[in-house]
């Protein structure tokens, strides 16, 4: 199948409640297009350089998600026009978001990043850190947290999948209503039916769409 015809498969199989965040990183602009005519309008990228040469290229209706590990000395290009970074792991990001934000003046939505894995090279916040970070999200104006974010195992276990998944939505529940949350970002191309079953609202998907890619990120 095509890009587009992907597009369009994962549009209508997710339906309305669940966001569809197409994974473009190492794709080329041809690729991006051609989801992009076949009505895609969020893409996913994981390197801020590579996010802003895509952003000058591309219509400026998209709304573009930092999905990976950010580095702080880079929020400052990507602060103009982010839409969601999905990966806050640290405070220091955080900090650094509302910090250039407010240059822009912009809010930038974001999500804290849950460590839920058995792998200790997936990155996060431990759930004690994240509670214990929480009273201090309104002291900064310019970043907004809509939720979480987390990636499970790298497994074809999937009860240990679906354990995983069904933690994090345990912690949003526990917070949700109280912290205004309404983004539980989970779920990937070989996961994103357990994630929605555990109520994930965004699916981040990548090869699925966009056929494998050329080398490991
Ligand atoms: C690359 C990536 C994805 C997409 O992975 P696929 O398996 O290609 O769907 C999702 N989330 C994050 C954080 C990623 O880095």
């Amino acid at each position: 199948m095509s890009v587009g015809e992907n597009i369009k498969k994962y549009q209508e199989l997710l339906g309305e409640n669940v966001q569809l965040v197409a994974v473009s990183k190492t794709k080329p602009i041809e690729a991006l297009i051609e989801a992009y005519e076949a009505g895609q309008r969020v893409f996913g990228e994981n390197k801020v350089q590579e996010m802003v040469s895509k952003w000058e290229a591309l219509p400026k209706d998209i709304q573009w998600h930092m999905i990976g590990h950010v580095q702080t000395n880079k929020i400052k290009y990507m602060a103009p026009f982010v839409s969601v970074v999905h990966g806050v792991d640290r405070l220091k990001v955080l900090k650094e978001l509302d910090k250039q934000a407010q240059k822009v003046d912009r809010v930038i939505d974001c999500l804290l990043q849950i460590h839920i894995a058995e792998e200790q090279t997936k990155f996060g916040f431990d759930p004690e850190e994240m509670k214990a970070l929480l009273p201090e999200l309104n002291t900064y104006s310019n970043v907004r947290v809509r939720g979480l974010m987390g990636m499970a195992t790298n497994t074809s276990d999937k009860d240990q999948i679906k354990q995983e998944f069904m933690h994090l939505r345990e912690l949003f529940d526990q917070f949700a209503q109280k912290q205004q949350w309404d983004m539980l970002s989970m779920g990937m191309s070989g996961d994103y039916q357990i994630a929605i079953q555990a109520g994930s609202t965004h699916v981040r998907i990548g090869s699925a769409i966009f056929g494998a890619r050329n080398y490991a990120v």
